[in-house]
């Protein structure tokens, strides 16, 4: 495996060309940004995957791709009692790196494949924690406290039949206000 400093400063032409296979098992405490957005004690890991390879079909030019997998169990905490509740994150995408931001930007919506731009230097760990973050459920909860989150239809019933007196019991006591 290589050292954390190669996985930061990568260059993916080169990468992509030797189709390199490189796989990880890197501490969440290590994702700063993602560690960030956890509670508890941070004992897990993230196991990621990345392939580089190139593509000489399309458009005439060799295309730099790179497919990445990463998975992770990280503690974060359930919005309903506070308490950490583990959330399983999967990860697999493809990328294809482009000219400049304009290519980008043209080519975005009719590509499958997600869009980056090429340069000399590429952050694996960064992109690795950027999909990660972007796979965080926003309300993160126990299965338990999501099923006690909303109150049934009959629940509702029962609540609004003590709030709201019956109008007959109104109308009734009306009358014998009367008499
Ligand atoms: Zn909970």
């Amino acid at each position: 495996m290589q050292t954390p400093k190669n996985l930061h400063n990568l260059d993916i032409k080169a990468f992509a060309k030797a189709q390199t296979h490189l796989t990880g098992d890197t501490p969440v405490a290590a994702f700063e940004r993602l560690a960030a957005d956890c509670s508890g004690e941070l004992t897990g890991h993230v196991s990621w995957v990345a392939q580089g390879a190139i593509d000489p079909e399309q458009r005439g030019k060799e295309d730099v791709w790179l497919h990445l997998e990463a998975k992770a169990t990280v503690p974060l905490t359930c919005q309903r009692c506070l308490h950490p509740v583990p959330v399983a994150l999967l990860i697999e995408q493809d990328f294809r790196f482009v000219a400049d931001e304009a290519t980008a930007l043209a080519q975005d919506d009719a590509s499958d494949e997600d869009l980056l731009v090429l340069e000399d230097s590429f952050d694996l760990m960064a992109l690795i924690e950027d999909e990660l973050l972007m796979g965080l459920p926003l309300v993160p909860m126990h299965e338990a406290c999501l099923s006690e989150r909303a109150p049934t239809s009959e629940e509702e019933e029962a609540i609004l039949a003590e709030v709201k007196p019956n109008p007959f019991a109104v109308l009734a006591s009306l009358k014998t206000g009367r008499h």
